[in-house]
């Protein structure tokens, strides 16, 4: 499983937020790069998602860790494929990559499990 929705309740607004793994982050963070980003919701940060959990496509780009001394992480994720810019600082800048399949940890939460 590539991604799942996430139902957030922060302080009693409700969105989903879409979870999933960035191969680049990991490797930045030595973590599974879990993301848990808002989707299609008018949350003041949030992206578009094309409602498609096997092949993603978020718009606009994801940028994590700007002004972090471990680095940045910058790519398009499209159709469940990472395009990491050359702005990255890890090893996969100017690669395409396969989104990674969700921690088996992180899968066997349910949908309103906020606790992770
Ligand atoms: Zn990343």
């Amino acid at each position: 499983m590539k991604c799942m929705i996430r139902h957030i309740n922060s302080g009693g607004k409700l969105y989903d937020a879409l979870a999933f793994c960035c191969p680049g982050c990991a490797e930045l963070h030595d973590n599974d790069g879990l993301h848990v980003l808002p989707v299609n919701t008018d949350q003041t940060t949030s992206w578009d998602w094309n409602n498609d959990l096997e092949n993603p496509t978020l718009t606009p780009s994801l940028l994590t860790g700007a002004g972090d001394p471990r680095g940045q992480c910058h790519s398009y994720l499209t159709e469940g494929k990472f395009h990491f810019l050359m702005d990255s600082n890890h090893s996969l800048a100017g690669e395409t990559v396969a989104m990674p399949d969700l921690p088996e940890w992180f899968a066997r939460k349910l949908p309103n499990d906020d606790q992770w």
